[in-house]
């Protein structure tokens, strides 16, 4: 035991900064964690898990008109949006309180205030300062906005889970993660949806043939997409909100939400009085066991900007408790790690694109796949599948796997074990499919198409 307060205080209680507090305490150190909003971070409060919710929800729509195939006589009435948000919210409180005892039943001494470093060793929590041996930053990122004249009048995510009513039309901005997938919850829910992006393509850095088959299928959905395109002002007009685009072209909507990347939270952290090192954006820089310039600071999750997902900052955090208390000293593995878009459909990918791996490797072999599952050969829906590997011609290793399609996330994860373990493409070719499936395409792709 150390002559500090604590042997470690986390500040930040979202996903990265609980696993890292909880594992700590698990492993018999001195724990206090803060958090100035609410315990379990973006993803559970203002991200991933209500972000999902919306998605069933804005997809019953698709739903019930192909279930009249299948013989169902299904009348949609309407759509109560404060009910979804309403429900959806006893969820998030109910996670919240998980988080908050599964903290207090390992032993962590929870606080809500927020954090702020003095020094090296000492924290101040609200209007209370407490030293410790190591500290913990964990404190996540924030949605960046541009400063374009009138953005005062746009929404973020953050405000999009809290909406009072549902537009009647509204233009996302952006192409990354949160746009495709608001785009298409929105178009779901029967709000005239624009998806404005200032690049020639949607999901930059995706393999392109993923980026293209979506950005197709959004548009078949009814999402109006607008590329190369860029807002130049926004003014409240009436009470709905005037887009000027560069190009001197105007749209009139009832709600703007910017998706425009998220920037990391060390602003008033004080983290300048302890000497941590920030990189370009802003964000705190770590070496590979989360440890930043000063010895006893360390900084896991969002504002590392490394990759920004809820299981990457886990895996980081339990990797450094385990490493500093837990006498098991291990670094978090960034590579192969598998993502999901949840648009409408959803994206599922693992390891490379074609491009990045044609310039790691050289020579690669393309399989591809693009048809319609088996549930839309009754209905009238015309959304189509595509499913891509990438092999190293010299290895014959898979080395990057995509799909565009229902339930892409749920095989990727599947997949993603089979990459990570290093699997070969004799390997995927020797593995029976489970039919009739969708995934079981991966296991009879057999024509190169380069
Ligand atoms: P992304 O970085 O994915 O995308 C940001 C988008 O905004 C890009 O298309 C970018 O364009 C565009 N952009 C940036 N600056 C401007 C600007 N000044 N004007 C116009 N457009 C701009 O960020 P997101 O906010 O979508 O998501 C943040 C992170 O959160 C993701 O990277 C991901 O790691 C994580 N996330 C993961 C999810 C999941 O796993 N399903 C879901 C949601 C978020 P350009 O490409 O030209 O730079």
């Amino acid at each position: 035991m150390s002559n500090f307060d604590y042997d470690l205080i986390v500040i930040g209680g979202g996903s990265g900064g609980v696993r890292a507090a909880r594992i700590s305490a698990t492993h018999g150190a001195k724990v206090a964690i803060c958090e100035e909003y609410r315990y379990g971070g973006t993803c559970v409060i203002r991200g991933c898990v209500p972000k999902k919710m919306f998605v069933y929800s804005s997809h019953f729509h698709e739903e019930f008109i192909d279930s009249a195939s299948y013989g169902w006589d299904v009348e949609v009435k309407s759509f109560n949006w404060k009910k979804l948000i309403e429900n959806k919210d006893k969820e998030i409180d109910r996670l919240n309180g998980i988080y908050g005892n599964l903290l207090k039943n390992a032993g962590c001494e929870v606080f809500d205030g927020r954090g702020e470093l003095l020094n090296r060793n000492t924290v101040k929590i609200g209007d209370k300062t407490f030293t410790t041996e190591r500290i913990l930053v964990a404190t996540g990122g924030t949605p960046f906005m541009p400063s374009i004249p009138g953005i005062e009048h746009a929404i973020t995510s953050n405000e999009a889970f809290y909406l009072d009513e549902l537009p009647e039309s509204a233009v996302v901005v952006g192409g990354g993660y949160i746009a495709v997938e608001f785009a298409g919850i929105f178009n779901g829910l029967g709000v005239d949806t624009t998806l404005v992006y200032r690049g020639k393509q949607i999901l930059r850095g995706f393999d392109q043939d993923v980026a293209d088959h979506l950005s197709a299928e959004i548009q078949k959905k009814g999402i109006n997409l607008k590329l190369n395109s860029d807002i130049e002002k926004i003014e409240l007009v009436d009470g709905k909100k005037k887009l000027t685009y560069k190009d001197g072209s105007t749209q009139t909507v009832d709600q703007v939400m910017y998706a425009t990347g998220r920037a990391p939270n060390t602003t008033d952290v004080g983290l300048e009085k302890a000497g941590v090192e920030l990189g370009r954006k802003g964000e705190i820089l770590v070496n590979a066991e989360s440890q930043t310039n000063v010895d006893n600071i360390f900084a896991v999750g969002d504002v590392t900007d490394r990759i920004a997902l809820t299981p990457v900052a886990t895996m980081e955090g339990h990797a450094f408790a385990d490493s500093v208390y837990g006498n098991n000293p291990r670094i978090p593995d960034h590579d192969n790690v598998p993502s999901a878009v949840f648009s409408q459909p959803p994206v599922g990918s693992v390891g490379l694109s074609e491009e990045q791996a044609t310039e790691k490797y050289g020579q690669v072999d393309i399989y591809k796949s693009e048809f319609r599952i088996l549930k839309h050969t009754l209905t009238e829906n015309t959304e189509r599948t595509f499913m891509k590997l990438i092999v190293d011609t010299a290895t014959d290793k898979v080395v990057g796997v995509h799909m565009v399609g229902p339930d892409a996330a749920e095989i990727m994860q599947g997949i993603a074990i089979a990459v990570k373990a290093g699997a070969k493409k004799a390997d995927f070719d020797a593995t029976v499919g489970i039919h009739p499936s969708t995934a079981e395409e991966f296991c009879t792709m057999r024509t190169k198409s380069n």
